[in-house]
């Protein structure tokens, strides 16, 4: 069994848990079985990912054969940008939870700090494919992400894709109810996020790595692109642990306090990636992967670079 991190409202985290963007709808619902009867209990969603439905059906599933209960899964998901108006808070949240098929989600989060024009585009451009941005403003957006912890939808809520500087603008916001439980942002070991990681714990908030194992299956995935999966260097520890590279790239994680959240739609590779709290890295391990950074992002969103909230033009 997984082993947890506490969030802020005493919830236990599973450490590890199964991503789902990409998992086709014809596939994503096995992968969430198979990943339950392996004793994963944390799965995380999004509404961008457009198979909510399906995974909903898998717990539904789950739940009805009594193979878990409600309460001992982490379900999270996250609100769109599109939902930033504080008005469209709310129905986006219940959007999620009735494609889910549950009644509260233990984590919701903003799922980039981009706010963009509301309506039914998903990725709304203009005639020049540039992505339009709204007008609104984080601190708004919190404030209806706190309504739904008042009104039992999210039992914690949180962050994704946010620099220090949008937290510390959360965190000092006058008024502030709730802080953020959690932030999910890129990490791996060619993203090692030292600075950001160690600001997220010294102010109590969890961070998730998305994209852990490079995410291989990304849509502008070019062969020229580094591929962490094929590291020598990831091989040659695997070897000496009688491990796979993924089950070190995800270890990577846990010895430093993150939570994971590896992809995949193949049962044998879920569970595989679930068997990794019988080894452990070395401290000098540990240091080499850190050694291995080169700020190289699955993840940048590079078409919303000039949006006045994107987030990586600062360092960390
Ligand atoms: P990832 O987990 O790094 O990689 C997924 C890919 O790795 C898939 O192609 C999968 O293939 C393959 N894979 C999985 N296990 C493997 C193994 N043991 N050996 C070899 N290949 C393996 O990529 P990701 O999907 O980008 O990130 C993970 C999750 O993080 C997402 O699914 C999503 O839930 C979340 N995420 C969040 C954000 C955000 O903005 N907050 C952004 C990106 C991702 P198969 O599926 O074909 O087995």
């Amino acid at each position: 069994m997984a082993t947890f991190v506490v969030l802020r409202n005493k919830a236990k985290m599973p450490i590890l848990g199964l991503g789902t963007w990409k998992s086709p709808p014809g596939k994503v619902a096995n992968a969430v079985k198979a990943a339950i009867d392996v004793g994963y209990r944390h799965i995380d969603c999004a509404h961008i990912y457009q198979n909510e439905n399906e995974v909903g059906e898998a717990l539904q599933e789950k739940m009805k054969a009594n193979v878990v209960k409600r309460e001992d899964l982490f379900i999270v998901s996250k609100l769109w940008c599109t939902y930033h108006e504080k008005n469209l808070v709310k129905s986006a949240c219940q959007k999620t939870l009735s494609d889910l098929k549950l009644d509260y989600l233990d984590l919701y989060l903003i799922h980039w700090p981009v706010g963009l024009k509301a309506g039914k585009d998903l990725f709304p451009v203009d005639e020049k494919g540039n992505l339009l941005s709204s007008n609104t403003n984080l601190l708004d957006t919190w404030t209806a992400m706190e309504e739904l912890v008042d009104a039992g939808l999210a039992k914690a809520i949180g962050l994704s894709n946010f620099n220090h500087q949008q937290i510390e603008n959360i965190l000092t916001k006058p008024g502030l109810k709730y802080q953020p439980a959690v932030n999910q942002i890129e990490c791996h070991p060619y993203l090692t996020q030292v600075k950001l990681i160690e600001y997220c714990q010294s102010k109590g908030i969890v961070v998730t790595a998305y994209s852990p194992l490079g995410s291989p299956d990304r849509p502008w995935a070019k062969p020229e692109d580094p591929s962490l999966l094929d590291d020598p260097r990831i091989q040659a520890i695997a070897t000496k642990h009688q491990k796979t590279a993924a089950q070190v790239l995800i270890r990577f994680h846990i010895q430093r306090k993150v939570v994971v959240i590896p992809k995949s739609v193949t049962p044998s590779r879920i569970a595989e990636n679930f068997k990794v709290f019988d080894f452990e890295l070395t401290d000098e391990e540990m240091s080499t992967i850190l050694s291995f950074n080169r700020d190289w992002r699955v993840c940048p969103l590079a078409e919303a670079s000039s949006h006045k909230d994107y987030p990586f033009h600062v360092p960390f």
